[in-house]
């Protein structure tokens, strides 16, 4: 250990599933003096932080919050907390994200019943429809909004009023969708949400904002049995989190990462939730423009494909290892490789919050072209930036 010495990451363009490329303002955020967790002053800005992240999933709910853990917690905190032993739930499979809703409910000590979709699709409401028919004995319907693993968006209101109907809670993972594209907690009726802090909120990973609606606040406190896990349990949380005077410690909140947060949201906020949504769409298309002008095809359908999430088709015999480390060695660019069956057949490119910028598409284009025209890929040299710049320019007139 004597060689050791401070670690100084390279300079880095972030352009995969997540993390996404960190604002400066946000940084800086973090690096501001740590002060104690029931300090009146963190306490305000934790007030505050409820606010900001209520507006972020547009809601009303009291009980919106942060889990002090990362996206997965997030998931963990609202299937622990929402299932009781014996418990039957839905759980809508279009992806790797569905997999990990599915070992959630059975560590839960529940049933699950697995609606499965194609990989590259959204949820099929049909499909959805005849599991909660069979099994009238379902509470809880759960699902990936936007699911990371391929870039497709499920119909969330639609799953939501379905589920409904059918007198079952939702459970909807947004993880890579809030702050990327429209999510509506309140107007789609949705139970309970997570999602995390390093995708499109564009602040560091190791938080989850949950949200859950006064329903399954009302689940919650109504259990039978205790919730398995003690750190999550929002019957504990809730005496931390809660709004008034009296706050009891539960744990020590990870302050800087809170004010990181709480600057991230800040920033939505002062930009608009429309205008980051129109944001993404319009470097979404950019990038379409440019990836088609090489040559290449996204996995998923315009119709339901997330902005901020682009699988791009891998050309055969293009060794997709050694481009991704030709792009981060030689331009110091990350992209995302394929996940569980999209392994090797897609690249993941992200364009997530601060990422999702001008600047980033032309440099992902840029180098790609120049990478693939190195290793004699047969593409359309130089097309690429070019027709992304005409989507830029009639942006711009
Ligand atoms: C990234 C992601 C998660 C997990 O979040 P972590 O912060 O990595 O724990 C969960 N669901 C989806 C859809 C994700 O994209």
């Amino acid at each position: 250990m004597t060689t050791a010495k401070s670690f100084y990451p390279p300079q880095r363009t972030l352009m995969g599933p997540g993390p996404s490329d960190v604002n400066p303002r946000i940084l800086q955020a973090l690096a501001r003096p740590t002060i104690g967790h029931l300090d009146p002053a963190f306490i305000g800005m934790m007030n505050e932080m409820k606010h900001l992240l209520q507006y972020a999933f547009q809601t009303d709910n009291p009980l919106t919050f942060p889990v002090s853990a990362p996206g997965s917690a997030g998931m963990e905190t609202c299937f622990a907390n929402l299932l009781e032993p014996g418990d039957t739930a839905i759980v809508c499979q279009n992806g790797v994200f569905g997999g990990r809703m599915k070992e959630n409910v059975e560590r839960c000590g529940a049933t699950s019943v697995m609606v499965e979709n194609e990989w590259g699709r959204p949820v099929s409401l049909d499909k959805l429809a005849d599991a909660l028919e069979a099994h009238p004995e379902a509470r809880l319907v759960a699902f990936v909004h936007a699911e990371t693993s391929t870039g497709a968006r499920s119909d969330a209101e639609s799953i939501a009023k379905l589920a409904r109907k059918h007198d079952c809670l939702t459970i909807m993972d947004t993880v890579t969708s809030l702050g990327g594209i429209p999510v509506k907690i309140d107007e789609w009726g949705i139970d309970a949400v997570y999602s995390g802090s390093q995708k499109c909120l564009s602040c560091t990973p190791g938080l989850a904002p949950v949200s859950f609606s006064e329903k399954a606040a009302e689940v919650i406190r109504n259990r039978k049995s205790k919730v398995q896990s003690w750190f999550l349990d929002l019957n504990l949380v809730m005496g931390y989190w809660g709004e008034g005077s009296k706050r009891a410690y539960h744990h020590t909140a990870p302050i800087n990462a809170l004010y990181g947060l709480h600057e991230a949201l800040l920033m939505l906020r002062e930009e608009g939730l429309e205008a980051a949504w129109a944001r993404h769409r319009l470097h979404h298309h950019a990038l379409k423009a440019g990836i088609e002008a090489m040559g290449m095809n996204f996995l998923v359908e315009e119709t339901y494909r997330l902005p901020q999430l682009n699988s791009v088709t891998i050309p055969a015999g293009v060794d997709d290892a050694a481009v991704r480390s030709h792009l981060l060695n030689d331009y110091q660019l990350e992209i995302g490789a394929g996940l569980g069956a999209m392994a090797g057949r897609v690249w993941r490119i992200g364009l997530m919050g601060h990422s999702a910028n001008k600047k980033n598409v032309l440099l992902c284009l840029g180098a790609l072209d120049n990478v693939l025209c190195s290793m004699g890929v047969e593409i359309n040299q130089g097309a690429a930036v070019a027709a992304a710049n005409v989507i830029y320019h009639n942006e711009e007139n």
